[in-house]
């Protein structure tokens, strides 16, 4: 009979490392990975026939829950019509007006036009790219700890799996192209400032994550992306906003709809809960900035799944779907196993802080709430693989890294809820030994 182990010594042979994500190796949490066979609303069901309530969520886009049965039939309808033409569609044009008239503010539209493509990493790669093109100039600006997926020039002190498993960037990224991105310490305004009066006619765009959640949680400081916003501006350069992972998250027009500051970001983009759960992604911002893609401007970019009808079907399902009460749902349900988690470890005695941005929350060991890459890393992170196993073993699969934000969905009903909250005494004890 198949188990966790057997298939993890079968994938060892033959893939790098088991995985296809480094994360999913489970080496930061000390314990075999589950092989999943199939998923349903909050719960997840490995090789071995055991089912676990969820708090990845695939990383985000099942945010209805698994095989949620409208995403499941929109898909299967799509593809009894063909899994992909390599040409137009009547529904990439739909998503797109969907998203233009959804990320809106006080009257604002930021995105005047959109581009699919397929992964988070080609929408920031396409944004810098773009960011580039209009404004000819080179650098860009990043924040240590934040995630924009794998493109070389966003791997410098990245959050996600190269904090997890302690890179400082990645093998294999020429030197000429790492030094045209510049790291910062985030909620460093001071800091941003300095680089901005050192470089600032050279810098393309700032890129940031709308609200950070690829090293753990650590919100922005009240009126951060506004500062920011402005400091690009005064110096000619463009704000990319990140909202891959929290956008159509955290509420209907992602962070941007709710940060306390209203600002303008001049691209955004998205990835995660667009697809629905299949590979899906985006970047829009005015028709100025984006009609200089080709095939109307000179910055190249295309995909032969770009727009894949599956994906555009799951999207569209998924974001039909997310109306207020879904959002509801899921903030109380995400409130409610914070604060479970911060009452656990405080009756053991376990500094902690449960930092949360919207209903993203994650569970930092350490007295003082980070707020950048450095204060993250200095947490008690060892407590985590023993909180991690003893969730995991009570039925309660938690993201396999510190690092990583909980994804709660609107599927996690009562019974979802309570068993979370049942099995955080003992993980609570676990972390505290
Ligand atoms: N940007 C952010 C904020 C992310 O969280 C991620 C992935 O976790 C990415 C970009 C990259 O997306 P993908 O993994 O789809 O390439």
């Amino acid at each position: 009979m198949s188990t966790n182990a057997t298939e993890f010594d079968r994938a060892r042979a033959a893939m790098p490392g088991g995985v296809n994500s480094p994360v999913r190796a489970f080496g930061s949490v000390g314990t075999t990975p589950r092989f999943f066979v199939s998923a349903s609303g909050p719960r997840v069901t490995d090789v071995e026939g055991r089912d676990y309530v969820d708090l990845v969520g695939s990383w985000g886009p099942a945010i209805l829950g698994h095989a949620h049965p409208a995403v499941v039939e929109a898909v299967q309808d799509a593809a009894t019509r063909g899994l992909g033409f390599g040409a137009s569609t009547p529904g990439e044009t739909e998503l797109a007006e969907i998203v233009e008239a959804r990320i809106a503010r006080d009257c604002m539209r930021p995105i005047e036009k959109l581009r699919l493509v397929s992964t988070g990493t080609e929408a920031t790669m396409t944004a810098i790219r773009l960011a580039r093109g209009a404004t000819g100039r080179d650098l860009i600006v990043k924040f240590a700890g934040h995630y924009h997926g794998h493109s070389d020039g966003l791997l410098a002190e990245a959050g996600s799996g190269v904090a997890t498993l302690a890179m400082p960037g990645s093998a294999g990224v020429p030197a000429p192209i790492a030094a045209q991105t510049l790291v910062v310490p985030y909620n460093d305004l001071d800091a941003l400032r300095e680089v901005f009066a050192a470089r600032g006619d050279d810098i393309a765009a700032i890129i940031v994550e709308a609200a950070p959640a690829n090293m753990g949680i650590v919100p922005p400081a009240l009126g951060f992306n506004a500062a920011i916003a402005d400091l690009a501006h005064e110096n000619g350069s463009l704000l990319i906003l990140d909202e891959v992972l929290t956008g159509f998250r955290v509420g209907p027009a992602g962070w941007y709809g709710i940060d306390p500051v209203s600002f303008t970001p001049d691209l955004i983009t998205f990835g995660k809960v667009i697809g629905g759960g299949l590979p899906l992604a985006a970047l829009g911002g005015s028709a100025a900035i984006m009609d200089l893609l080709a095939p109307l401007g000179p910055v190249y970019q295309a995909g032969t799944l770009s727009g894949n009808p599956l994906a555009v079907a799951a999207g569209l399902a998924t974001l039909h779907h997310l109306d207020a009460a879904a959002y509801e749902r899921i903030d109380a349900a995400s409130h409610a196993i914070a604060d479970a988690a911060a009452s656990a470890l405080a009756a053991e005695g376990v500094a902690h802080v449960v930092q949360r941005s919207g209903n993203l929350f994650s569970v930092q060991f350490t007295d003082t709430a980070p707020t950048d890459y450095e204060t993250v890393k200095a947490q008690d992170a060892f407590r985590y693989p023993p909180f991690f196993r003893a969730m995991l073993e009570q039925g309660v699969s938690l993201p396999p890294s510190v690092f990583e934000a909980w994804f709660v969905s609107a599927a996690h009903d009562d019974t979802a809820i309570s068993q979370i909250i049942d099995a955080l005494p003992a993980a609570a004890r676990a972390a505290a030994s």
